[in-house]
């Protein structure tokens, strides 16, 4: 067995991952594990901007920024968790800048700053411009420029690690009030490399979890192949809770049939959304912001005009982002990789003749729960020592049902600064967990189950069917019938991956067999996802039920927690589905109550 030790662990290279080993890595012994080499992680597709209320060009304050995103998740938002976003948002950029991050800037030399979906002027009263970016190539100087100052902190990379199981021991203890519980220690990680198809175990005082999302559970979808929530499976397979998983994003404007994404800062660069009769049909759904209102209710709209008839196309079954008013230079200068997009994978000019986009999956609200410290619950009262998580990953609850755009390359930044300061200094105090008994066991008898299975079912083939019903029912809109139609399917798609034969039997970049657990860790978390859908009768942010339209504080204003449990069995009830126990966590208010959601 090859043993590593270190005194923090991350999983993940992306935005989260990296920021988090900068600090990490100057206070610990830190290493970082990813199934990606760390420049490939998807933080670098990010388009955008990342927001901080800076007031560089406009009046702005963390404050209205915290208002934004509490109703901008349609109040299911921890407030905590939003006030410190908001308030480390401004030193976050600067640290990005200081790192050296090319940020477009204002002829006076100050950060340029642009109108991003959902961010306003004093509480709804405008669009105000709060989202600094590097033309339409943020996500990518981000990534860059976290990677260069990973090496210059020397931090140690273990690139095309796979990690497949986090090593967990189970401790006796008692409540202040008594009651017994078995507390979880955090003692390691399990990890695959691809180049040798050896296991290694990395036995570590922290563990810091940054694996990103989950957006290949859809076929539309602007996630990168490789976003198949391994993390959120691993942690959820070993009895850690997963948070708000029924809220999945849909992004307004993904370039029709395709899923490729068109940054939002397109609209807020001035472009419009039209329907067949050439209408700004936003202007009917959010008088005031329009174009700009928040990603869930402008997906909604567009999915709306496509089903009343007012569709483009000869399908009639997208509508158009128009840049065509806008001059071609500042097009040009400010969404360069974007309009590129539009003409190479449509063959659309969009200088001249206006985008065909629809929604496409975009971004996993839930996740791992975890304080604002960034420490991961084994329940609602009780966190994991050692184990932290920090953002897609992760539920710290600031996104709510509906994260606002720029949201996600700040939350990556200011948790991932705080997962990486305090794994580190965790790690000074604590001492090394024993392992387990045989770590590897569980992870050597999930890949030797993939490797002698000799059934006829293919990974390619039930991964398509699993994003088509994901697709078909658990889109923007969403009803019981088609929730349970996609949990009738899972189960099927459950029994067949049983079995799956993986083709290529070999030791060395065995890609095929890896495809074979992710699309294992695609089942879970479509089928966490779904029933959390199915138990949540209303509607909220992101999730629509066509059968409970109207948002119900009284019953819903809390966080869903799902938990691994093989004493549920199939279809019991609504709260309780094949395997999954639901329970609900509350929602943390400081000074925002619950207002009806207007824009
Ligand atoms: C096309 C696109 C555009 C976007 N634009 C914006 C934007 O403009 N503004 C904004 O705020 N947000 C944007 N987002 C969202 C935002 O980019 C992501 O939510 C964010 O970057 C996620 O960062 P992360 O560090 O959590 O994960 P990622 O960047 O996805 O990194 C995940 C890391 O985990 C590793 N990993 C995964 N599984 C394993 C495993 N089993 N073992 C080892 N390593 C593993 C991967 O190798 C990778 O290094 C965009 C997203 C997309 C898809």
């Amino acid at each position: 067995m090859q043993v590593h030790k270190y005194d923090v662990v991350i999983v993940g290279a992306g935005g989260a991952g990296m920021r988090a080993a900068i600090e990490s890595g100057q206070r610990a012994r830190t290493a970082v594990l990813t199934k990606l080499y760390p420049t490939r992680s998807h933080t670098g597709a990010a388009q955008g901007g990342m927001c901080a209320a800076l007031a560089n060009v406009e009046e702005d304050n963390w404050e209205w920024h915290t208002f934004d995103t509490i109703k901008g998740g349609d109040y299911l938002v921890d407030q905590d968790a939003a006030e410190v976003m908001a308030k480390e948002a401004i030193d976050a950029v600067l640290d990005l800048e200081k790192m050296g991050l090319p940020f477009n800037r204002t002829p006076e030399g100050r950060i340029d700053q642009r109108r991003f979906g959902g961010h306003t002027r004093d509480h709804g009263k405008a669009p105000v411009r709060r989202a600094c970016y590097a033309a339409d190539r943020t996500g990518h100087m981000i990534l860059q420029t976290l990677y260069q100052n990973c090496v210059k902190h020397n931090v140690e990379f273990y690139n095309e690690y796979y990690v497949l199981d986090l090593l967990i021991v189970e401790e006796d203890a008692v409540r202040e009030d008594g009651t017994p519980y078995k507390q979880k220690r955090v003692a390691g990680v399990v990890s695959y490399d691809l180049a040798s198809g050896e296991l290694h175990v990395f036995q570590a005082k922290s563990v810091v979890f940054a694996s990103g999302g989950a957006g290949k559970v859809f076929k539309t979808t602007s996630n990168a192949h490789t976003l198949t929530g391994d993390g959120m499976g691993i942690a959820f397979r070993r009895g850690i809770p997963l948070e708000d998983m029924e809220f999945f994003q849909f992004h307004p404007t993904g370039l029709a049939g395709l899923g490729i994404l068109l940054t939002e800062g397109a609209r807020g660069e001035g472009a419009i959304l039209r329907n067949s009769e050439g209408e700004r049909f936003m202007e009917r759904y959010a008088p005031t912001i329009k174009d700009l209102a928040p990603r869930d209710i402008v997906a909604r709209a567009m999915a709306n005009e496509v089903r009343e008839g007012r569709g483009c196309g000869p399908d009639k079954d997208y509508v158009l982002l128009d840049l065509t008013h806008l001059e071609p230079a500042h097009i040009e200068a400010k969404l360069p990789d974007i309009t590129e997009f539009a003409r190479t994978y449509l063959g659309v000019e969009p200088f001249t003749d206006p985008v065909p986009v629809f929604p496409t999956a975009h971004y996993a609200m839930g996740g791992i729960p975890t304080n604002i410290t960034t420490e991961v619950l084994q329940d609602n009262d009780t966190i994991v020592p050692g184990l932290y998580a920090a953002g897609e990953v992760a539920c710290v609850s600031v996104h709510g049902s509906n994260r606002l755009g720029t949201n996600s390359l700040l939350d990556i930044n200011v948790f991932g600064k705080r997962a990486g300061i305090a794994a580190a200094e965790y790690s000074k105090t604590a001492d090394f967990v024993e392992l387990p008994e045989d770590p590897e066991a569980m992870t050597r008898g999930l890949l030797s189950g993939l490797l002698e299975g000799n059934g006829t079912e293919r990974v390619a083939q039930i991964r398509k069917e699993l994003q088509d019903t994901m697709d078909a029912n658990m889109q923007v809109f969403r009803t019981k019938e088609s929730l349970e139609q996609v949990l009738n399917d899972i189960e099927k798609f459950e029994e067949r991956y049983k079995n799956v034969t993986v083709q290529d039997k070999g030791k060395r970049f065995n890609l095929d067999l890896l495809e074979a657990v992710e699309l294992g860790f695609l089942l879970d978390m479509a089928k966490v996802m779904t029933v959390g859908a199915l138990h949540r009768e209303e509607s909220r942010g992101g999730h629509y039920r066509e059968d409970f339209p109207d948002r119900d504080d009284e019953k819903f204003m809390k966080h869903s927690m799902a938990y691994l449990d093989s004493s549920v069995t199939v279809g019991s009830s609504a709260e309780s589905v094949a395997g999954i126990r639901l329970e609900t966590k509350p929602v943390v208010f400081t000074r925002y109550e619950p207002m009806e959601r207007k824009y």
